[in-house]
């Protein structure tokens, strides 16, 4: 027999039986961004791989070991996305988006990384983002946070997760306190992990969300970011957290919240919760007013943030059981004999025009009624339609109810479809 191909490792199917909570959270996800007013943009997958060297930054876990990085037939090299916000300034910069304008934008789509696959972890996943430009105030910040907030809350699992918040301030004072860090930790260099040893040269703000221990002991007493912040930037993050007080959003300063890519500047937040394990972040953002200019733009101010759908997937069935996201069909369709099977074929035309939601099943492939009533109960649907010679002569059709002790009902069209819509909506 020939051997079966599978799936690339870390990369999944999603099968029926989870596409309805991907659903759930796709339809909600649509919902909120309209209520905000943003606008979806969609990118194309594949990108130079310039453009993800030139944003996230060459010295990331991203850039260093995560991408999937190969040449096309014309020796170009392109990389499949491993995240949006560099896409969707490309392509903002491209079609004339950002120049003097504000933009409230959206995404959702697969995102690749080459990680070890773990527990929301894995090489293709899918993140929803949402970005604002040509706003410099801490005011479309916060708006980015309520509208993750007005999301947990639609999902229901408000109470499972924390908002950590912290600025990293202008270049200027990223780079006063990087030196001020770097020879903190250069005394204590033997100490700490192999990770954070390569990172004082590379990428210092880095070892600050290191998960080794003792590192995280030495850096106890570690110069702190917000001695060296800037007073534009000071005065950003206090606009920041007083609009999250007057809102009522609960929030914790996390002073060794860096992120992990290059560009961000002054507000970087995450939404995280304790369910899941190791894999806690489920969305993360801030600021990145230098990227548009970086990438070849002129210069626009710029916040967004990623939420990561597997993790949040996750937790949603972590709490609730699935049929919550489950939707079973409405209406069973069953017919013996050719002209039976017209007259369901047409009626089950009518009933789609007339409930445009209802969901109708058509008994296909043949069978005594005794079989295609087992489908229809196994449909999950409340009725069935019973359509035999007699019926199609009669014009008459049978209506079974599958999930109530009522006795068979039998109406002309007109008065079936008016009988549907009354149990439908009950
Ligand atoms: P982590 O620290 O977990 O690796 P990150 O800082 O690399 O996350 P971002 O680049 O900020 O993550 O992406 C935003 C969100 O996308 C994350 O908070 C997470 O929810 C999700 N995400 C990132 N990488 C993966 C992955 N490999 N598999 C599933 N979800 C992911
Ligand atoms: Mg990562």
């Amino acid at each position: 027999m020939a051997k079966n191909i599978q799936a690339i490792r870390g990369m999944n199917d999603c099968l029926p039986e989870q596409s309805s909570v991907w659903q759930f959270v796709e339809t909600h996800i649509r919902r909120v961004v309209a209520s905000y007013h943003y606008q979806e943009i969609r990118t194309p997958i594949v990108e130079s791989t310039d453009l993800f060297k030139r944003s996230i930054g060459e010295v990331t876990d991203i850039v260093e070991k995560e991408m999937y990085t190969f040449e096309d037939r014309n020796g170009d090299s392109l990389t499949l996305r491993p995240e949006g916000t560099a896409c969707c300034v490309r392509a903002g910069n491209q079609h004339g988006l950002l120049y003097n304008q504000q933009q409230r934008l959206w995404y959702m789509g697969p995102m690749f990384r080459h990680e070890r696959p773990q527990k929301g972890r894995y090489r293709q996943f899918h993140q929803f983002g949402a970005e604002a430009y040509g706003f410099d105030g801490p005011d479309i910040d916060v708006e980015m946070i309520v509208m993750g907030a007005r999301l947990w809350r639609s999902f229901g699992i408000s109470d499972k997760v924390s908002l950590q918040i912290n600025s990293l301030g202008d270049t200027e004072s990223r780079e006063r306190y990087k030196r001020a860090l770097v020879d903190y930790l250069n005394d204590y260099f033997e100490e700490l992990d192999e990770d954070s040893q390569r990172r004082i040269s590379t990428n210092p703000l880095r070892i600050l969300d290191s998960k080794s221990e003792k590192t995280q002991s030495i850096l106890e007493r570690a110069p702190s970011l917000d001695d060296y912040l800037d007073d534009d930037s000071k005065a950003h993050f206090e606009g920041l957290c007083k609009r999250l007080d007057t809102l009522g959003i609960n929030y914790q300063v996390n002073q060794r919240l860096v992120r992990g890519l290059d560009y961000y500047n002054r507000t970087v937040f995450e939404w995280v919760t304790e369910a899941l394990g190791a894999q806690g972040t489920i969305c993360a953002g801030g600021r990145y007013d230098g990227l548009v200019q970086q990438l070849g733009g002129k210069a626009s101010p710029a916040v967004g943030f990623a939420m990561g759908l597997e993790r949040l997937v996750l937790l949603m069935q972590e709490l609730n059981s699935q049929s919550n996201f489950e939707k079973n069909a409405d209406v069973y369709l069953t017919s013996l004999g050719e002209s039976a099977e017209l007259a369901a074929f047409k009626l089950a035309e009518d009933i789609r025009d007339t409930f445009a939601d209802c969901r109708v099943v058509l008994h296909c492939g043949g069978g005594n009624f005794k079989k295609q009533m087992k489908k229809a109960d196994a449909s999950g649907a409340k009725l069935a339609v019973i359509i035999g010679e007699n019926e199609v002569n009669t014009a008459r059709y049978g209506l079974k109810y599958l999930r109530e002790d009522k006795a068979q009902e039998t109406y002309d069209v007109p008065s079936l479809l008016k009988r549907l819509g009354e149990v439908l909506e009950s």
